[in-house]
């Protein structure tokens, strides 16, 4: 299919247009890459990248014919076919990642060969050129997605919780795969069951055609996929950045484009709290809205494009509390050096411990109360649960535009736990209803929630044709790690700046003329950003804004 004077792809692009994915580059701006890089003469049949090779260089055509393609099972598929102006790469580039595909010279010609650092460099520098070649990298990423072009195929069921976790940890790293529903191929169980893969085996996850993962962890499946590979662990880095939500992504960036080393750790995948969110509506500069999960990969493409290295499914599960250099400790026991330390650990909303709870997430379960989610039950019955003033403000502002709001509280009443302005406005409201000693027992339906069953202190159970449900239990931060180290509140937030009281510093040893800079731990040179922050905002914005201001801080304890 022969769509534009160079460029012939196997298969037509479902996200984008051919000219999109494979631009063609001007002869100056093919100079100007050529400067960068060194000039190969091929043959046709010359091997330029091996598939599984790390993806550590970039190819652009001079002149002649390169042809990139797909190899699984012992055969190839074209993926594209390439002429003068055009060039290779993909997202793999900006992390050194294992390469999808093989590279291969068609003809005789001249190509131009750019190694990943002079590739980031032109990425990071070249005003022109560097948003061609990232804008040409997505959208092959994309299409890859697209397509379930990759090196991963996951056999498991949809009704599998396992299958859900690993089908989420590679769409939220952005890692093409092709899904098989067991359910729906009988005759692949029955191959299955031949290789003695029983049902306590699914999900099973075929990694790179060869290895044969069964019900894998996420660490498991980033070893396989080469995700860290690469990572200098022994290496002292100017900044290591703990979690890789919106403040921990916002250091990186901040942090890698100002010239600091820096690595980021991620004990599951990018985007931490906002990638659960289906879509933010109140995050500046997108008026129709974004989804968490398309915020999260912008960011993270954009840190590595700055050069920060992010580590994913590795948990940091210890900091040490000597001075600098500091470690930060993972699950494996490795320790990673480093100058500073932003911990940006987010908080894990209360969740309530019913089997099926993460499939309505965003589908009938909402841990906010915004204008968004009361439009969506308007003259509907909700069921708000929790006792505080969260859950309070919650329950008056949905009772608004609610048919009726069910309050749902453990304990026998709301006095200790609420204001008690709310508790009168709660008591008052003839669209509220209070049940205490309550507590969820089951949600039930299809794709969307439909009925839940509670029971009361009255104790029997009962079933109730209820869409919505809002969780508003409190968030508890990821701060257990830090094993005392560092100065938290009564709920385990991490104190900072202001915060922390003469008490607090000399328990911990504070041992400076000058006190905590405004994001700065009890521990000189770590600082703390976003919801695990005491007094965090927990919003993304404010995360985001904490992450890149502590960078400033940073700079200023590295020059000191
Ligand atoms: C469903 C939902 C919808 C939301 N919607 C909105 C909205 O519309 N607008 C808005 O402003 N806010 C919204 N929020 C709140 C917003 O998402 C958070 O305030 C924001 O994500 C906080 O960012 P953070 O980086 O501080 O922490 P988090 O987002 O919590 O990220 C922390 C990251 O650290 C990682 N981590 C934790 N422990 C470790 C460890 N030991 N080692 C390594 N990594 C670790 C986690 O895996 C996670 O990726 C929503 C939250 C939820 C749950």
């Amino acid at each position: 299919m022969d769509t534009s004077d160079h460029t012939r792809a196997a298969l037509a692009p479902v996200t984008t247009t051919i000219e999109r994915l494979f631009p063609t580059l001007s002869a100056q701006h093919v100079e100007r890459i050529a400067a960068h890089g060194k000039r190969l003469s091929v043959r046709p049949g010359d091997i330029l990248l091996d598939a599984s090779a790390a993806l550590s260089r970039m190819f652009v055509v001079v002149t002649g014919r390169i042809e990139i393609v797909r190899s699984a099972e012992g055969a190839e598929t074209l993926v594209a076919e390439l002429g003068p102006g055009q060039f290779t790469g993909e997202i793999s580039l900006l992390s050194g990642r294992r390469s999808f595909v093989r590279i291969r010279a068609t003809a005789q010609g001249e190509i131009v060969e750019i190694d990943r650092e002079h590739s980031l460099g032109l990425l990071q520098t070249d005003a022109e050129l560097g948003p061609i070649l990232m804008r040409a990298f997505i959208l092959r990423r994309v299409e890859l997605i697209a397509r379930g072009l990759g090196d991963v195929v996951l056999l498991g069921s949809d009704h599998c919780a396992a299958t859900l976790r690993i089908r989420e940890f590679l769409s939220r790293n952005g890692h093409p795969f092709t899904y098989v529903d067991l359910d729906h191929e009988p005759a692949l169980q029955e191959t299955l069951d031949r290789f003695h893969v029983t049902l306590a085996d699914v999900p099973v996850l075929i990694c790179r055609g060869d290895a044969f993962l069964r019900n894998p962890t996420n660490q498991e499946i980033a070893e396989c996929l080469g995700f860290n590979q690469g990572i200098d662990t022994d290496k002292v880095r100017d900044l290591v950045v703990v979690g890789a939500g919106p403040s921990g992504l916002a250091a990186a960036v901040y942090g890698a484009s100002e010239g600091l080393d820096v690595l980021v750790l991620e004990s599951t995948a990018p985007g931490g709290q906002a990638a659960a969110s289906s879509k933010i509506e109140n995050y500046l500069g997108f008026p129709t809205g974004i989804s968490g999960q398309e915020l999260a990969a912008r960011a993270y493409n954009q840190a590595q494009k700055f050069g920060a290295q992010v580590m994913i499914a590795e948990g940091a599960t210890e900091l040490s509390c000597q001075r600098r250099p500091f470690a930060v400790e993972l699950e494996n026991g490795q320790r990673l050096p480093a100058r500073t330390v932003i911990i940006a650990t987010g908080a894990a909303y209360r969740k309530l411990p019913l089997d099926n709870l993460a499939q309505f997430e965003g589908a009938g379960v909402y841990y906010f109360a915004t204008h968004m989610e009361s439009a969506l039950c308007r003259n509907e019955e909700v069921i708000v649960v929790g006792g505080g003033n969260g859950a309070g403000q919650a329950a008056v502002f949905l009772a608004e535009s609610a048919a009726r709001v069910h309050v749902l509280v453990r304990g026998s009443g709301l006095a200790e736990s609420m204001s008690r302005y709310l508790i009168r406005r709660i008591e008052d409201h003839p669209r509220i209803v209070l049940h205490t000693g309550a507590e969820i027992t089951a949600l039930e339906g299809d794709g969307h929630l439909a009925h839940v069953r509670f029971k009361d202190r009255a104790g029997a159970e009962e079933r109730h044709p209820v869409r919505h449900v809002f969780l508003m239990t409190g968030a508890e931060p990821n701060s257990q790690w830090l094993k005392g180290c560092i100065a938290l509140d009564a709920k385990g937030f991490i104190k900072t700046g202001p915060d922390l009281t003469r008490d607090d510093l000399a328990v911990a040893g504070w041992p400076l003329a000058r006190p905590p800079h405004l994001l700065e731990t009890s521990l000189p040179g770590v600082f703390a950003v976003g919801d695990v922050r005491a007094n965090s905002m927990k919003r993304v914005a404010s995360a985001v804004g904490e992450g890149s201001s502590a960078v400033a801080l940073v700079h200023q304890v590295l020059r000191s």
